[in-house]
């Protein structure tokens, strides 16, 4: 297991994605690896602070009069496996398949972001001639809500560029994305006993292909609560007690689930309708109904679309749904490419609710990242890419947060783009490195670093 990766070029970028492999370091068990690669840093006469929330900064001075080049990714990975194993034996076993690196069967590969932690360190310890002052930045927690990046000192982000290394299809160059936030909704109920005599119902939509909040908002999936609501608005005869979706409230619900009864006689013919216990109470006929109009005509989906990038810049998703004895709660996010986007598609959905006396709470704000319309960055990315290759990558902006919001807001002045070489179904026990692909991305970053810096 020792050497599964000693033949692969380049051998210091390998050698030290497979140290990596060998610390467990899923979200929020960062720290060994963190003190690892600041050891061996130091080892190697570089500065390295791993500052109070655990991210590591690691320095190298160049030559001088050249600008400070930022790389970054982030430490953590999503720990996933068919097999229990405890957090502190997560440690990943590489495995050669072909042109693919996996760990599969056994856990996730933590390529994402491993190799680009790999990439930029390496570049750090064995920097071209004649380079510039190179900074990595590596955060914490960045797979739970970027908290590390949250908790970034601005001071750490001085410099000129910035290439976070935390993108996953090789050829692809990506420029700007969507900040976002939560909004709850709380409405509240009016309930009433159930009437004796009633039947107990449970309707249930599920199976439906759910997908990402952001950058699936655009592919016409259906959303679970919005169908049931459709079913609950055609038959007015079933009444609710208890309405609830469980699920990521970073998806596309992907299954939702009401229960309620029906009275004597007027049960319909709806094959998703299954016998239930009875509930005790009811939501008034008139309350259901406001409800579940509200809900079922609710704004929701792509609000804004960018056609310079062919990509949705403003949307809200509706994720999730749950019952109290007085209040149903929506959980829903809000995402924006431009300006104020975000904030007018919370506000639109906000606006929509206000008629029902709904008390709303707006959380996990976050930046977004916006295209700079004057940089010569892309265009030199381009350039060196075309050089290498033969062809151009291809720029795009993306619907989901990444880190480099959080660093837009720090820094306004930074100018940024986001790479990396191929990684298959990421968060996964399927995840895939396209080896290939590492060689290709690790000689442009090369370049890049001897050249801009
Ligand atoms: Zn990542």
């Amino acid at each position: 297991m020792e050497h599964a990766l000693s033949t692969l070029e380049p051998r210091p970028v390998w050698a030290l994605f497979e140290r990596i492999c060998r610390i467990p370091h899923d979200s929020g068990r960062e720290r060994a690896l963190g003190l690892e690669l600041q050891r061996l840093a130091r080892e190697n006469g570089l500065s390295a602070e791993l500052d109070p929330a655990g991210n590591l900064i690691v320095d190298r001075p160049g030559a001088p009069g050249r600008r400070r080049l930022i790389l970054q990714g982030h430490l953590d990975m999503v720990w996933q496996s068919p097999e229990k194993i405890e957090p502190e034996e997560r440690r990943v076993l590489p495995r050669l398949e072909g042109d693919y690196l996996t760990a599969a069967p056994r856990s996730s590969l933590g390529a994402d972001n491993g190799i680009g932690v790999a990439a930029a360190l390496t570049l750090l310890l064995e920097p071209p001639p004649g380079a510039g002052p190179l900074r990595a930045i590596f955060t914490v927690q960045e797979e739970v809500g970027l908290l590390g990046a949250a908790q970034l000192d601005a001071k750490w982000l001085e410099g000129a560029v910035l290439l976070n290394l935390d993108s996953e299809q090789e050829g692809e160059i990506c420029l700007g994305c969507a900040g976002g936030a939560r909004l709850t909704i709380e409405l509240p109920l009016e309930r009433e006993a159930t009437p004796p005599g009633w039947l107990g119902v449970e309707l249930e939509v599920s199976g439906l292909p759910g997908g990402h909040s952001g950058m699936d908002i655009d592919k016409h999936r259906p959303n679970a609560i919005l169908e049931l609501a459709k079913g609950l608005r055609h038959h007015p005869e079933i009444r609710v007690s208890h309405w609830e979706t469980i699920g990521p409230d970073n998806a596309i619900p992907r299954a939702s689930r009401v229960l309620g009864a029906v009275a004597p006689g007027e049960l319909p013919d709806l094959p998703e309708l299954r016998p239930a216990p009875l509930p005790a109470t009811l939501w008034t006929a008139a309350c259901r109904e406001r409800v579940v109009t509200a809900i079922g005509t609710m704004p929701n989906g792509v609000f804004h679309f960018d056609p310079a990038f062919n990509v949705v810049s403003g949307s809200s998703n509706l994720a999730g749904i749950a019952t109290a004895a007085d209040h149903l709660t929506l959980l829903t996010s809000q995402r924006g490419m431009y300006g104020n986007e975000r904030e007018q598609a919370t506000e639109r959905v906000t606006a929509h609710f206000a008629a029902l006396n709904a008390v709303t709470r707006l959380s996990a704000v976050y930046c977004n990242w916006e295209p700079a319309a004057n940089s010569p960055l892309p265009g030199e990315l381009k350039a060196i890419y075309r050089e290498l290759f033969g062809k151009f990558p291809e720029l795009k902006v993306i619907h989901a947060g990444l880190e480099c919001g959080l660093f837009a807001e720090r820094n306004p002045r930074l100018q940024m783009a986001s790479f990396g070489p191929t990684i298959e179904a990421p968060h996964s026990p399927s995840e895939r490195l396209r080896v290939s692909s590492v060689a290709r991305f690790y000689r442009f970053l090369r370049t890049i670093v001897e050249r801009l810096a």
